[in-house]
């Protein structure tokens, strides 16, 4: 399985960085999760990449915030199934129905044979995580974060132990909570991202468009 970060606030030449998130998850299926802000930058870095747009199976958004659901309408095709937190709005739900197959998502569902979402959580900012069943363990990946990463986590274990975690934290501070994780993977809007590298050094990784994780 290969985890690339297609769209970061960070990014390595030549990659464009850009506030937002989306990252692609290869394996049985090829899955897109989140679609950054602007679809222009998402397929330029898709195509440096060399990433084929045509060959997303599936697209998940995880919470209805501009930045990481811009890009979607620029690889959107009628094949794709789109996953969604039930609570996005009516207009955003319509629209993607209109042009793909439009999954909601309220509990636990499988995406596919090794990804899982986590359900809705949240209660201002409802959000959806996922985890993928890699060979090396389970890997946690998040949008925002905005229902607390201590929950998020929480939450996945019922799965099995995390091997790592990729995604934005956003203010995530509860820094223990890490302790057991083998990867960690702060992007996007984590805060904390130098205090996280301090207290784990070895384990923590820069994220940045551009990168390519296989796990
Ligand atoms: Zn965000
Ligand atoms: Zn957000």
């Amino acid at each position: 399985m290969k985890i690339k970060v297609v769209y970061d606030n960070e990014a390595k030449s030549p990659f464009q960085s850009d506030w937002g998130f989306s990252a692609l998850i290869e394996s049985d299926e090829s899955i897109l999760f989140d679609t950054g802000d602007d679809g222009k930058i998402l397929l330029r870095n898709m195509k440096k990449m060399g990433i084929d747009t045509s060959s997303i199976d599936k697209v998940v958004l995880s919470h209805e915030h501009h930045d990481h659901t811009g890009g979607l309408y620029s690889i959107l095709e009628k094949s794709m199934e789109v996953f969604v937190p039930k609570s996005f709005s009516k207009g955003f739900k319509k629209k993607v129905k209109e042009r793909a197959s439009l999954i909601e998502i309220i509990d636990r569902k499988k995406i596919s044979e090794r990804v899982l979402s986590l359900g809705e959580m949240g209660m201002d900012i409802i959000e959806q995580s996922i985890i993928c069943k890699s060979d090396r363990g389970n890997i946690l990946i998040t949008g925002c974060a905005h229902p607390g990463l201590t929950d998020i986590i929480q939450k996945a274990e019922d799965h099995g132990d995390i091997e790592a975690v990729i995604g934005g934290f956003h203010g995530f501070d509860d820094f223990d909570v890490l302790e057991n994780i083998s990867l960690i993977v702060p992007c996007h809007c984590t805060e904390y991202k130098d205090k996280i590298k301090e207290r784990y050094p070895d384990k923590t990784k820069d994220c940045f468009a551009g990168l390519e994780i296989k796990v």
